[in-house]
């Protein structure tokens, strides 16, 4: 298969494996940003075969596990208004909120529907024009372009019933976040494949600049991320910081400018909550106001109550990179991937989920 079998040529990685001994001198901490290279690094085993000088953390990247639970909240509490259809994508519905979840909202009467696509959201609106359809925005720059051209769409076709309740979130303000917190010291950061194709590696640079951290963009293939960690190391020993592309199959500077362009079209930065990070200035996309009646939140007078976080569990520090899941007492015990008691366990991207399918009997 292209661009899969050959990123995964056993000779290749063995050389990379053998290169990136060889050079790596200093003890280093680096960050894979994403849930989706969290999931490879684990399923290949990739930390194993690394030097003991290479210490990996998982990052944020996971947007269902950054969603704050008050956001999840508001999703349930628009399930349960009569006459609305709720759409969204599968990992949504088991997220738990304070009190229920959207599969629990189901269960008990309200139209949660899981679609594939915006386009299914759309058909679903056309097909109930008496009903409300809201379609669970969330997700990183590269959901958002898509939702935005949902909006679009509707309001070319004068579709009124289709509103979306925006929870996106944008990457860089959050790591930037993360690095002026000062909890978690990184020598360098595995930028986001799929998020950079839409931004562009231009948008690492302040990282590179402004804390002096090697960034490289990496594809999740298992020889990605080792040519990745390889450059990471390169920069590291040569005390440079840039950033650099090992996925240019899939990502260029400057990113996707017609994406760019929609989503600019139809959003607006704001201020987001993020799971475990509180309010992180300009990293969440709200309506323009031309687009306001696409706004689930401008369209309803969403009430809910104050938000409770899971007992016990430690999915904000995890999100930080400041304790893995298996510092959760939790973990593998009261909560599972059958039932999961916080949303890193629920979502294929999560963190707790990767160290639970693929990691060692400690979960590291
Ligand atoms: S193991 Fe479960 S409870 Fe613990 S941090 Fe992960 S999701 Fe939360």
């Amino acid at each position: 298969m292209r661009f899969v079998t050959e990123f995964r040529n056993s000779e290749l990685a063995k050389k990379l494996i053998a290169d990136i001994r060889q050079t790596s001198k200093r003890q280093v901490r680096f960050m894979e940003f994403c849930g989706g290279h969290t999931v490879s690094i684990f399923k290949y085993g990739i930390r194993q075969v690394l030097p003991p000088t290479i210490e990996m953390v998982s990052g944020p990247g996971c947007p269902v596990c950054v969603t704050a639970t008050a956001d999840i909240d508001k999703a349930i509490a628009l399930a349960l208004i009569p006459g609305v259809i709720i759409t969204t994508f599968g990992d949504m519905l088991k997220v738990p909120g304070s009190r229920s979840s959207l599969q629990k909202a189901r269960a008990e009467g309200a139209d949660v529907r899981t679609v594939y696509s915006t386009i299914d959201a759309l058909k679903i609106a056309t097909e109930n024009p008496h009903k409300t359809v809201v379609f669970i925005g969330v997700g990183f720059e590269t959901t958002a372009p898509t939702i935005a051209v949902s909006v679009l769409q509707a309001s070319e076709q004068n579709i009124k019933n289709y509103k979306v309740l925006s929870l996106h979130k944008v990457c860089p303000p959050v790591i930037k976040a993360i690095l002026d917190a000062g909890e978690v010291k990184l020598d360098g950061l595995i930028c986001p494949g799929h998020v950079s194709s839409i931004t562009g590696a231009n948008a690492w640079e302040f990282i590179a600049r402004d804390y002096g951290i090697p960034c490289v963009v990496s594809g999740f293939e298992p020889l990605d991320i080792l040519q990745c960690v390889e450059m990471l190391v390169r920069q590291v020993e040569k005390h440079e910081s840039k950033v650099e592309i090992a996925y240019k199959r899939g990502v260029t500077p400057e990113g996707n400018l017609q994406a760019q362009k929609i989503m600019a079209q139809v959003f607006e930065p704001s201020p987001a909550k993020w799971r475990g990070m509180g309010e992180v200035p300009d990293s969440g996309l709200k309506f323009r106001q031309e687009f306001a009646p696409y706004d689930a939140e401008v369209s309803f007078d969403i009430k809910t109550k104050p938000s409770i976080e899971p007992k016990g569990c430690l999915c904000g520090e995890v999100l930080r990179g400041v304790k893995t899941p298996a510092d959760c007492k939790l973990f593998r015990k009261a909560c599972t991937p059958e039932n999961p008691v916080g949303p890193c366990m629920v979502s294929s991207e999560g963190s707790c989920s990767a160290y639970y399918l693929y990691g060692d009997d400690s979960g590291r």
